[in-house]
């Protein structure tokens, strides 16, 4: 509990504005896309840096709890507090600098990532990392969970477009590591330290970007098989010959099933689709004109449907945005996931989610981005039944073991928060727990900045 000696410091650094008492509205700042909740004690929402400066090297002091928040759309419950006060970074949310000849730019952290990339259109300019959430996640909260997207595959993810950060630390010290160069190898490059944190390690305050020329032309294409191993072998041809699409998303049977129950599927039902790939490919018109030729003549697939235009290619990519509705029309609830393998691993991982859908009578979903590897699964239960719940447990844990057996990793989007914190030992072993808490004790000696959450 914060005393009122605490509480009238609080009051002093922010106005009454940027500070939330009111339980009502400090239960919205407790929860984030996981199913988990907790409750500040208050919330901040500094508008300039020194305020938060001010507050750390207060809260340090005092032993107070910290937990950074961008837009709470995280998926593992890493911004979700235990106690302490939330700090939201939305009223830092200005585009400081848009550098076009360098092809750098620098910005708050609450900026809100989908308005940078259409500023940055005006300039022809283009920050590819796209998660499904771009319209609502910030990109401080993107830097901090290095989040990833449909564009991974040709693009990368957020980590790969950060030249440098400026950061706030636990004793309020300002970290100043500001780049504007593509390339850089002076010292260690501490910047990349925070990408991935979830806020454990400071506040990031100041993010600067690479971009990139804005592509010109793009085309997506639906392809539907009859069969998974079908999708999957023309998904390693694609591979063995070289392309590098900057999109590849698969949808498989059970999604199908799940989306036909809420609209029609674009093709004739007795064609008996079970698995659809979408392929997007942007570059100049005459780069991404011979790639559609070529990987039309390559697949061997029963349906094919070209999408040209903005509006044919939202037609295509339509379908896949329906899957996460349409699947409460299976079953009332589910266990989400975002297992990921090595490319060369996809099939092994796409036929256990079949075979185990198959096994326990009931619909495991595996769609996503199959490019990268990165299969979101979701199995799908009701939780009125104890034997659904128990089944589904069960799947979660076998295809949990079958990721690591595939040499995969347990999340290649959505981080550790709190939620995968009970998986993180299968994955990396005690030298590298070791290591990740001896820089968490550096930097934040007494563990005031989201305890308890990431590693
Ligand atoms: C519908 C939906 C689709 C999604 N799709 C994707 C996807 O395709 N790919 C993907 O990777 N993720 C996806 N996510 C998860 C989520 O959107 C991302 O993790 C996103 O990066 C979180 O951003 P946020 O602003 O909401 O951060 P929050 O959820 O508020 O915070 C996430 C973490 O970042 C920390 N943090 C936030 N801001 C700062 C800061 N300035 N300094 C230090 N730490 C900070 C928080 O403490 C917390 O640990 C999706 C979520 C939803 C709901």
């Amino acid at each position: 509990m914060l005393t009122s000696k605490q509480k009238k410091f609080l009051n002093s650094i922010f106005n009454p504005k940027e500070i939330i008492w009111e339980k009502a509205s400090l239960f919205a700042y407790g929860v984030d896309s996981s199913s988990l909740h907790g409750e500040p004690e208050v919330v901040v929402l500094p508008s300039k840096v020194d305020q938060i400066q001010k507050l750390l090297f207060f809260a340090q002091n005092e032993g107070i709890h910290i937990v950074p928040r961008g837009r709470g759309t995280g998926r593992a419950g890493a911004c979700v507090p235990k106690k302490g006060i939330v700090v939201s970074l939305l009223k830092l949310n200005h585009i400081i600098e848009i550098r076009k000849n360098d092809f750098v730019v620098i910005v708050e952290p609450g900026v809100i990532t989908y308005n940078l990339q259409q500023e940055l259109k005006k300039y022809n300019l283009f920050y590819p990392p796209d998660p499904a959430s771009v319209k609502f996640s910030t990109i401080g909260g993107n830097v901090a969970t290095n989040a990833g997207g449909m564009q991974a595959l040709k693009y990368g993810v957020t980590g790969d477009y950060v030249l440098g950060l400026e950061v706030v630390l636990a004793d309020g010290t300002l970290l100043n590591l500001k780049n504007f160069c593509h390339k850089n190898v002076c010292g260690l490059n501490l910047a990349k330290l925070f990408v991935g944190s979830e806020g454990t390690l400071g506040i990031i305050s100041k993010i600067y970007l690479k971009v990139l020329p804005l592509p010109n032309y793009s085309v997506s294409i639906l392809f539907g098989f009859k069969s998974l191993d079908k999708a999957i072998s023309n998904i390693l041809n694609l591979f063995k010959e070289g392309f590098l699409p900057c999109a590849l998303e698969i949808i498989d049977k059970n999604c199908l099933n799940a989306i036909s129950k809420v609209d029609s599927l674009p093709w004739e039902k007795d064609l008996n689709i079970q698995t659809v790939l979408i392929v997007k490919f942007d570059g100049t018109e005459n780069s991404v004109k011979e790639d559609i030729n070529r990987v039309l003549s390559l697949f061997s697939a029963d349906v094919s449907i070209v999408g040209k235009t903005e509006e044919e290619q939202e037609k295509i990519w339509e379908l896949r945005r329906k899957i996460s509705p349409a699947a409460y029309r299976l079953k009332p609830a589910k266990l989400s996931e975002d297992f990921t393998v090595p490319r060369g691993k996809i099939g092994e991982f796409l036929r256990a989610g079949e075979r185990l859908s198959n096994q326990y009578d009931l619909p495991v979903l595996t769609f996503g981005h199959v490019g990268d590897g990165n299969i979101h699964t979701n199995i799908m239960y009701d939780p009125e039944k104890i034997e659904d719940r128990k089944k589904a447990d069960k799947i979660h844990r076998l295809l949990l073991e079958k990721t690591l057996e595939l040499e995969g990793t347990i999340t290649g989007e959505h981080g550790i928060g709190l939620l995968k914190k009970k998986y993180i030992g299968l994955q990396l072993d005690s030298n590298t727990l070791q290591i990740m808490n001896a820089i968490k004790c550096t930097l934040d000696p007494n563990n005031i900045l989201n305890p308890g959450k990431a590693f």
